[in-house]
């Protein structure tokens, strides 16, 4: 059972506040936007980022939240309670900036997690992936060849970085970027690559394509472009081809407890809207809420939602004492779950599933997403090789 505390209560009521008051009225009117690039709103994320939710992660000795794991989730489940799109645009700083805190030296966290703690709309993002380098990147085959092959090469006191990163979250927002590059092709991911921080105003970096994805509309994902970009050697994260290593500070298992949490909010969304549809639709003379066939239904939703919701939290709490053995087996089932909730939510709700007013399919185009990030084979293939 996990304990929350009193500072974990007042983030978790601010969180649902905004997620009611701010977040709910403009979800989907957001995510109906036909362009991708214009689904996004600064003045949510100032608003949100004011109240303390885009530097929530950051240490408290650094300026920021501090909040540790269990906190983290309890917010982000109540957050995406009103979007999943605009709760990770936030979370998507939390993970970035942890790691300027953990992995960067005192001069980079001068120049960068300053300026992103004083500045609203200061949003960060990590390209790693690149056009025949994905789940390569994620669980590298003992092989060179594989992985990301961005090119950085040195020049006195610059360097050179030429390539592309695609599907990258806060892409055509973001301020600064973690960027994974190749500087010895000729061994493993793990010895041959060095992480850089680009910042978005660096001469020969431009954003390219803005994706336009079937769910979390508002969140955005775009290709960095990287032409002849010149960085100062001074924003080498760790060292020169220990570019995997430097990130031993970070959050990575974060990542999967991030997504779970998310897919709880997802779930309880669901759960609301399925509840009240049961009950205030009548067929066969009587509230479908009545009728066996929806309560099963009912049922099971709210099973696999508490289930994932106790999962997550006993994961967070295990993940602040220092063990994430269960972070991706978390994220697998979340996968599962919130797919499964979510095509509930809309087999109750009838013809009114499917139509896009009702913010019902919406649930179940952001529950898609998972599949690409969180639970798919070489996901779960991780979950199995941390048992082994
Ligand atoms: C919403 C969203 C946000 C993203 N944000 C970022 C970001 O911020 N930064 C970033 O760098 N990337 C980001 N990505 C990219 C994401 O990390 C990749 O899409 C992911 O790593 C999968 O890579 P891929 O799309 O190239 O699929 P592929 O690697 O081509 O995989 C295709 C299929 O083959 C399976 N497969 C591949 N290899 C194996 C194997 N060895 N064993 C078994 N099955 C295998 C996969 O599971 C999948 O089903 C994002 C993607 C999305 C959808």
């Amino acid at each position: 059972m996990v304990e929350f505390t009193g500072e974990h209560r007042t983030w978790q009521a601010a969180a649902r506040e905004f997620a009611e008051r701010e977040i709910r009225p403009i979800s989907l009117e957001r995510d109906q936007i036909t362009d991708p690039a214009a689904t996004f709103d600064w003045e949510i994320i100032k608003k949100g980022s004011r109240l303390g939710f885009r530097t929530a992660a950051v240490p408290t000795e650094w300026g920021g939240g501090g909040l540790d794991f269990v906190g983290q989730a309890l917010v982000m489940a109540e957050l995406a309670r009103g979007d999943a799109a605009i709760t990770k645009t936030f979370s998507q700083c939390w993970k970035w900036s942890h790691l300027i805190a953990a992995a960067c030296t005192a001069d980079q966290r001068r120049r960068f997690l300053e300026p992103f703690l004083n500045d609203d709309t200061y949003l960060l993002g990590k390209g790693g992936t690149e056009l025949h380098a994905g789940s390569d990147n994620r669980m590298p085959p003992d092989d060179p060849d594989a992985g990301w092959m961005m090119s950085a090469e040195r020049d006195g006191d610059e360097w050179i970085l030429n390539g592309r990163k695609h599907y990258i979250a806060n892409g055509s927002v973001g301020t600064l970027f973690f960027i994974d590059t190749r500087t010895d092709p000729s061994v493993r991911l793990s010895e041959g690559t060095t992480l850089f921080l680009v910042p978005s105003d660096s001469p020969g970096f431009r954003v390219g394509t803005v994706y336009d994805k079937v769910g979390w509309r508002f969140y955005q994902n775009a290709e960095l472009i990287f032409e002849d970009c010149r960085v100062p050697h001074a924003n080498v994260v760790g060292e020169v081809n220990r570019g995997v290593a430097a990130r031993a500070g970070d959050t990575s298992e974060f990542g999967d407890l991030e997504l779970a949490a998310i897919a709880v909010g997802v779930c309880d969304a669901a759960m609301e809207m399925a509840l009240a549809h049961a009950r205030g639709r009548r067929q066969g003379g009587k509230q479908i809420v009545e009728h066996q066939a929806i309560q099963l239904k009912l049922s099971e939703m709210h099973t696999l939602t508490e289930a994932l919701r106790a999962f997550t939290f006993r994961t967070a709490a295990e993940a602040d004492a220092g063990d994430a053995r269960n972070n991706v087996a978390l994220m697998n089932f979340a996968t599962d779950t919130v797919q499964r909730v979510t095509h509930l939510n809309m087999d109750i709700h009838g013809a009114l599933g499917v139509m896009r007013d009702q913010g019902v399919e919406k649930l179940v185009r952001d529950a898609a997403i998972w599949t690409h990030l969180a639970g798919d084979s070489v996901q779960r293939l991780k979950a199995v090789r941390n048992l082994l």
